[in-house]
């Protein structure tokens, strides 16, 4: 039997396909493209916001309109924040939560035999246990995704993923440790930790994210990267123990959502401009040079055109490597959805636009600032004989070459950069 994956959302979802492809691989089943003939399509789908919903359904639509006999199951974030819209979705012949991975290819069997839909959600458990899972490799990556972490109790309020994901739970130390070791010994150059609210890691347990760094870089992996991170994290213990470990990329995803407090407070999010500025200052005092990027939400509900200010002045000031912006989308069940004062699409939209063209000059200083250096780039992709990468701080590099550099670590002299990386060549 063939089977195929489309994953949407983030690095976690990712990582959860991986694994979901080890257990089909296992069971006897090919895995093919997403875009090619299979039997079984799995989406393993994401619900952060509607425009991740209307991807989901329009994928199920076009499967099944090209392959009507395939059998199509929508599995994740979206059935399990939702499962009664999910029954809505005629296409979807299996339906299975977050919490259904370790059961997909029982889930497809039974449907098989009976020819009947399959429905598997089943809620949280307040003492839910974090799924013994381990990453082989990463199939079709050149860096390896590692989820330590899921679950996240935070419950900012415009957010559906507590209800998605559940309670925190942590992958103990060892557990990351032998995962992270196999994948250097499987060629892996880079390992990604991620989770779905990675600064809650160890919450459940009695770790740290810190005792996480420390198990990630004592393998033979050569770099360690951080996946989202919320500003409180960063304190002094956190900033020494990154700067004694030499593989820790020097780059920081830090979630500001908003520059201005009120609309933080209004978000339920933990923290203030205040307290991400010394965040991010402490990093950069600590770390000179490392990269801070971010996401920003712009048009939640009841920003006013002097909160908008604050929040692009804000921006403006933090000269993030890179930005994330994101129109404020409305999630049916959270706090935020009922707020008043929603902001218009048309005002949302011209605020985005404004609020990418801030960040736009400082990812454009950022990426200059590596003309003349020669950093080490992992390259991953390649076309027309030029390859991609991305340099320890996560700045894009291009170079032009006939030798193969896919998978490899290069010094690479960067000579200049284009709208969107920065361009070199390898001695
Ligand atoms: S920290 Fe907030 S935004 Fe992030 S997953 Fe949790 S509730 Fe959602």
């Amino acid at each position: 039997m063939k089977a195929a994956f489309y994953t949407l959302g983030c690095k976690v979802n990712q990582y959860e396909t991986q694994i979901m492809e080890q257990r089909l691989k296992e069971a006897g089943y090919e895995i093919v493209p997403p875009d090619g003939f299979a039997d079984v399509y799995i989406i393993n789908s994401c619900t952060v916001t509607a425009e991740s919903d209307r991807k989901t359904r329009q994928i199920l639509r076009r499967l099944k309109a090209g392959n009507p006999k395939a059998l199509a199951v929508l599995s994740g974030c979206f059935p399990q924040s939702s499962v009664e819209r999910a029954k809505t979705i005629p296409e979807a012949d299996i339906i299975a939560g977050t919490r259904e991975r370790a059961d997909i290819c029982r889930l497809i069997k039974e449907a098989l035999e009976t020819g009947e839909r399959v429905v598997s959600v089943s809620p949280f458990d307040k003492k839910e246990e974090y799924e013994p899972v381990r990453a082989e490799g990463f199939y079709g990556h050149t860096r390896a995704f590692v989820k330590i972490e899921d679950g996240c109790e935070s419950y900012c309020s415009y957010c559906v993923i507590p209800y998605a994901r559940g309670p925190v739970r942590s992958k103990l130390t060892d557990a990351i440790r032998d995962e992270i070791s196999g994948l250097a010994s499987n060629g892996f150059k880079e390992a990604v930790l991620v989770g779905i609210n990675l600064s809650s890691y160890g919450k459940d347990c009695g770790l740290t994210l810190e005792d996480a760094l420390r198990a990630a870089c004592d393998t033979g992996i050569e770099r360690v990267r951080l996946g989202s991170l919320e500003p409180n994290i960063i304190t002094p213990s956190f900033i020494d123990c990154v700067v004694s470990l030499k593989k820790v990329c020097p780059h920081f995803h830090l979630a500001l959502q908003s520059g201005c407090d009120a609309t933080l407070h209004r978000m339920n999010r933990r923290y203030t401009t205040g307290r991400f500025r010394e965040a991010v200052l402490s990093l950069r005092e600590a770390i000179p040079g490392c990269a801070i990027t971010t996401d920003i939400i712009v048009g939640f509900p009841g920003e006013t055109d002097e909160d908008f200010e604050k929040s692009l002045t804000f921006a403006r000031e933090m000269s993030f490597s890179q930005a994330h912006v994101f129109p404020y989308s409305k999630r049916a069940g959270t706090k935020a959805a009922a707020m008043p004062e929603q902001v218009a699409k048309t005002e949302k939209a011209r605020r985005s636009r404004l609020m990418i063209e801030t960040c736009a000059e400082s990812r454009r200083l950022f990426l200059q600032s590596h003309v003349g250096k020669t950093i080490p780039v992992l390259f991953e992709t390649a076309s027309d004989r030029v390859f991609d990468g991305f340099a320890p701080d996560y700045a894009p590099v291009k170079v032009k070459t006939d030798d193969d550099l896919k998978g490899k670590i290069k010094d690479t002299i960067i000579t200049g950069c284009d709208s969107d990386a920065c361009l070199g060549s390898v001695n």
